[in-house]
């Protein structure tokens, strides 16, 4: 081999040196956000490990590349769930393609933090808050686990403060904590959790209640002021109506997908 042979040689194994460590180091970049949202849960990265207090190991990233949206959905890794990135404060307009942030969830990190509802464990930890308290008061059970009932209380308190004319979209809620798995599918429903909020149907917009455009493809159609929005996303709740299968009634607390605080 000659001089240049060894040259080129040497810069394939660089190159896939940084490729390969630049992709551990995404994975550990996203990872981190989890440790900074859930810190009463979690403790720290251990190389390709994400260790929680309890001393549990979760995998950070499989090794699997170029997964579709439908892979990532059915056999998520941890790193998979922040692969969408979120863009939290832009305005309502519609997802590109495959981009739904926050619907990629990780069942054994979530059940493992709020309790699997189907074996009992979700409901000692619901409270019930209580939804406007200020002008249509209503029950709705949320859970104590991360703060998640006082912030989604808080979320309440200024969204009664609203114009009431904007009150139409929340009221009635159409619910919080339902054990049942995502409608089509037999994943859990953040709703299982007690994480989640579905606010009033009547000026709500669903994938699949929609029609479809010529593509087979959903068309993006959503009624939800930004200012209602704006409030769930600054107390850790991300929004449906940001995702390409949308689901504008939808809010769940998962602040791993909203900027860090600075
Ligand atoms: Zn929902």
């Amino acid at each position: 081999m000659g001089r240049w042979g060894w040259c080129g040689a040497t810069a394939l194994v660089l190159a896939l040196w940084l490729s390969l460590g630049a992709e551990a180091w995404a994975g550990t970049v996203d990872a981190r956000r989890l440790l900074d949202a859930y810190p009463e849960h979690l403790d720290r990265i251990d190389g390709n490990a994400l260790v929680w207090k309890d001393g549990t190991r979760m995998t950070i990233d499989d090794g699997k590349t170029g997964k579709s949206l439908e892979q990532m959905l059915g056999h998520p890794d941890i790193d998979d769930m922040m692969a969408i990135p979120y863009r939290a404060g832009d305005a309502a307009k519609p997802p590109a393609p495959g981009s739904d942030p926050g619907r990629v969830r990780h069942t054994a990190f979530f059940t493992k933090m709020y309790g699997d509802c189907a074996k009992g464990a979700v409901s000692p930890h619901l409270t019930d808050i209580t939804w406007l308290a200020g002008s249509a008061p209503q029950k709705l059970k949320v859970t104590r686990v991360n703060g998640v009932a006082a912030k989604l209380q808080a979320v309440s308190k200024e969204l009664d403060a609203l114009p009431a004319a904007l009150r139409r979209h929340l009221t009635p809620a159409a619910g919080t904590y339902v054990c049942r798995p995502i409608a089509g599918t037999d994943r859990t429903s953040p709703h299982g959790l007690g994480i989640a909020i579905d606010i009033a149907v009547a000026t709500s917009d669903y994938w699949r209640w929609s029609r479809t455009g010529p593509s087979g493809r959903p068309v993006w159609r959503n009624r939800i002021p930004m200012e209602i929005v704006e409030i769930f996303e600054r107390h850790g709740f991300i929004w449906g109506g940001r995702w390409f299968h949308y689901d504008t009634m939808h809010f769940e607390y998962r602040p791993e997908l909203l900027a860090p605080k600075t």
